[in-house]
């Protein structure tokens, strides 16, 4: 646990002669914004509840958006490509080539690498610091920060908060932003069925089961994740299991966590006397709420912050991402409350130049995605529109 200091300072003080930022939760989007910062020139300290960085397991998807955002940095924790979605509804398919590959990677090692990537750039991470409180004190911020397994604390005196301490986020809550919705995801790693290529993701919409979609990605030629988001955790694992005895598969273990639902903008930022407090990744929300999927948005969230810290204020990543969630919101709104002949409408509408736009632009680009896909095959603006007049289950927002 390292020193705290007392000194004065304001944000007129030249980066390299401020205190330390603190970033609480050695995550994806923690380490990606302590590497940034300690690259930009400031000291930072990145604070992790686990004793050792052993992340648990998880088998995600992402666009190439991350290799951009990361450069060698991601490299590590690709274990697959994969260059074509097939999706199924009520019997029907549709198949999507991929003009770009999408990415599988395995969660701790990307922490793994980013935590050494962040390090290599100067940042000090204390394993076993569990965050517990948020004292504004002095013009400054005092964290209290206690051992895991033991009783001692210790507070560390700071300007700068950075939590990434994921969807239940303690700083978070502690600094006055209220606790998102959450849904369950879960999924199983089950042998890859055999009549399924190690580069084809399956995507199979079943309302009745859930209004989001089960996946399944093969992590290698033997094994993948089939997956639901659910909306509550243990009917999510029934409905689940059930679907995978349909399936004939065997779960050979389980992946599950809870993650934020973006149901607005979330300001990043909050005034803590004269420190700051920053959001990225899951305790901000940074989640496409299409997909679920946050990686990319959370890291894209970790380097508007990062940009807005070291430029003391304004972020273009920000307003860009931003503008992202709120295309992703209406897509959601859209599909939410689509049952199961709509579903059928939207797979039998798929025509060729459609399919071209989806393979073309990733759910990265989600406004030039939407765009293409609907001048292509303009029956699903009507669908889109009726989805969103008829919406009851998810939430309005104005952003
Ligand atoms: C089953 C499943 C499948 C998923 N699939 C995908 C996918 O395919 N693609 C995709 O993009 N996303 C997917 N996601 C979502 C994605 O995993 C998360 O959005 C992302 O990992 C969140 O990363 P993060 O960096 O924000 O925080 P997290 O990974 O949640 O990390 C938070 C960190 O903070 C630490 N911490 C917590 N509290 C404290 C404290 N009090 N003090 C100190 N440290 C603390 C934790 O130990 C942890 O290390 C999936 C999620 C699940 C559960």
């Amino acid at each position: 646990m390292p020193a705290s200091s007392d000194s004065s300072s304001n944000f007129d003080t030249p980066l390299a002669s401020r205190e330390p930022v603190a970033v609480v939760g050695g995550s994806a989007a923690g380490f990606f914004t302590a590497y940034l910062l300690a690259r930009g020139g400031v000291s930072v300290r990145v604070f992790e509840q686990s004793e050792q960085l052993d992340a648990a397991e998880r088998t995600l998807i992402v666009t190439r958006r991350m290799n951009d955002l990361l450069g060698s940095a991601g490299k590590d924790s690709i274990v697959n490509e994969v260059r074509r979605f097939e999706l199924f509804t009520d019997g029907r398919a549709a198949s999507i080539d991929l003009a770009q590959p999408d990415l599988i990677i395995e969660r701790a090692r990307l922490i793994r690498s980013l935590a050494k990537h962040a390090q290599g750039a100067g940042v000090q991470v204390h394993l076993g610091c569990s965050f517990r409180k948020l004292i504004p004190r002095k013009q400054k911020i005092a964290l209290e920060l206690q051992h895991t397994g033991g009783d001692t604390s210790e507070e560390f005196i700071t300007d700068t908060v950075v939590a990434s301490d994921g969807a239940s986020s303690a700083v978070a809550h502690a600094a006055g932003w209220p606790k998102p919705p959450t849904v369950p995801l879960v999924q199983a790693i089950v042998p890859l069925p055999k009549d399924m290529s190690a580069d084809t993701v399956r995507v199979w919409f079943v309302p009745d089961d859930t209004p989001y979609f089960y996946w399944l990605i093969p992590e290698s030629p033997e094994r993948g994740a089939l997956g639901i988001i659910g909306e509550s955790g243990s009917e999510s694992r029934k409905v689940l299991d059930a679907f995978l005895v349909k399936r004939k598969l065997e779960a050979l273990g389980y992946q599950a966590a809870r993650i934020p639902v973006y149901k607005r903008w979330v300001p990043v930022e909050k005034k803590i006397g004269n420190g700051r407090v920053f959001v990225v990744g899951d305790a901000g929300s940074q989640v496409k709420v299409s997909t679920v999927g946050g990686i990319v948005t959370g890291l894209r969230g970790a380097a508007g912050v990062a940009e807005a810290i070291l430029n003391r204020g304004s972020s273009r990543e920000l307003r860009r991402l931003r503008r992202e969630m709120y295309i992703h919101l209406l897509i959601r709104r859209a599909l939410h409350d689509f049952q199961q002949e709509d579903y059928s409408r939207l797979v039998d509408s798929l025509n060729l130049p459609a399919k071209r736009s989806l393979s073309e632009f990733s759910r990265d680009e989600a406004l030039k995605l939407l765009w293409r896909v609907c001048v292509r095959q303009p029956r699903l603006i009507l669908m889109g529109l009726r989805g969103l007049l008829t919406s009851r289950g998810f939430a309005r927002s104005k952003n």
